[in-house]
């Protein structure tokens, strides 16, 4: 396949250092993004210079790196808000990932808001981190939850929302793009339908945000949660983004330092956002690098690399499909198919279809990727997970499909 696209993928590998290892005596073909990204040089260059050079806690010190650190970390919080296209960087609350921003969310809000009887609406297709705060939250509340089921072609059932959605939902949260399943889920409809009976809709966008253009106006939804990790930037950093009256109404999630107004011995009074929402000393670094991370995608374009990803994602279905053996799950290549493909190889398990790519220098994810309700319905519990980036070349599925060849060889 000829390379296909605007920018040069060469040029861009040579900047992510990990990428040009050998691994079993093979170049390494890294197609696990999903589960986590490779990091470029400069983003790994800002984590080292803010711990070589001016390392000192936020908002604190009036002395000079303490005062570095906290512009550089404030600056990161714009440079996030700018990714998304918040209103206010003060909309942007950093978090370890998106588990963290979404059992932030069930906590303050849902501890707030939900009450016995209420329902929440979630998807058949939700990543355990979209799925268990909600039920750790309706076991506290009494509310119930209730889920949108996705057809066979792996697209969300939307003419059921009629059936499911009445005033007795308080909040719609779903996956902007699966993990498993590559759907990436009409977005307008479900807020409209959700609007419609005065529900806040939290959107997953652990998968999207760092694939293709999102702007949080524009989708007219109330919170979203993503990692730094999936784009680029270090673990240990995620974002929560939420309204900015919705936020302000909501209690605190941690009580400590950084978060309060005033502490007298029996009470105490709590800041303003975003502060009132990072207790106790963040993750300085990490959020700066993950600032450096934010404008590199911005550099290189996200509507680029998610053409980019369209056409991999194209192409990889088109070769996988010859595959004797397989089974693809997901919609077929298309505006709503984003890079992750989930299969399975008959008379292979999953770990073994994993283990025979790791030989060839391939890396894929095999298991139930936290998805073990959405695996109940598709009537397996694991499959074998391909998925996409912007530094992903053709002939690296060439060598996935060729691998795939080789498993079946060996053990169908
Ligand atoms: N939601 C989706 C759709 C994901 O794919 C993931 C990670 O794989 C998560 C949530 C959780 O992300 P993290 O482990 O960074 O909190």
């Amino acid at each position: 396949m000829a390379i296909l696209s605007q920018f040069d993928v060469l040029a861009l590998r040579r900047e992510f250092p990990i990428l040009q290892q050998h691994v079993h005596g093979k170049p390494l073909a890294f197609l696990d993004s999903a589960a986590s990204s490779q990091k470029p040089r400069r983003v790994i260059e800002t984590l080292e210079d803010y711990y070589r050079r001016y390392n000192a806690n936020v908002h604190r010190g009036v002395y000079r790196l303490s005062e570095e650190a906290t512009f550089a970390y404030e600056r990161a919080r714009g440079k996030l808000a700018r990714f998304i296209n918040a209103a206010s960087q003060r909309e942007i609350i950093f978090v370890r990932n998106t588990t963290e921003a979404i059992n932030l969310v069930a906590y303050a809000w849902g501890g707030a808001n939900i009450r016995a009887g209420d329902r929440i609406l979630l998807t058949m297709m939700e990543h355990h981190s979209n799925i268990v705060p909600w039920q750790l939250l309706a076991q506290r509340t009494g509310a119930e939850l209730i889920y949108l089921p996705f057809d066979g072609q792996g697209r969300l059932v939307l003419d059921d929302l009629d059936r499911l959605l009445d005033e007795r939902v308080k909040l719609v949260a779903f996956t902007h793009q699966s993990n498993v399943l590559g759907t990436i889920n009409p977005v307008a409809p479900i807020v409209a339908r959700a609007r419609a009976v005065g529900a806040r809709v939290l959107l997953d966008a652990a998968q999207s945000v760092p694939h293709m253009p999102v702007d949080v106006q524009a989708l007219g939804i109330d919170f979203l949660a993503f990692s730094g990790h999936k784009m680029c930037g270090p673990t240990g950093i995620g974002v929560l983004w939420g309204r900015r009256e919705v936020l302000q109404a909501m209690p605190p999630f941690l009580g400590g330092g950084s978060m309060i107004d005033l502490v007298e011995l029996d009470h105490s009074t709590f800041a303003a956002i975003p502060a009132r929402f990072e207790a106790g000393t963040p993750a300085i670094g990490e959020a700066i690098a993950l600032g450096e991370a934010a404008d590199y995608l911005q550099e290189v374009g996200l509507a680029t690399i998610h053409q980019h990803e369209q056409e991999l994602t194209a192409y990889a279905l088109e070769r996988l499909a010859a595959v004797p053996g397989i089974t693809i799950y997901g919609p077929p290549a298309g505006p709503d198919r984003g890079g992750a493909i989930s299969f399975s190889l008959e008379g292979v398990h999953p770990h073994d279809v994993a283990a025979v790519l790791d030989q060839e220098g391939v890396a894929v994810r095999a298991g139930h990727h936290c998805t073990q309700p959405l695996h109940r319905v598709l009537g397996v519990p694991a499959t074998t997970r391909a998925s996409f980036y912007l530094y992903n070349l053709p002939e690296e599925i060439d060598r996935l499909v060729a691998g795939l060849h080789k498993a079946r060889q060996l053990f169908a």
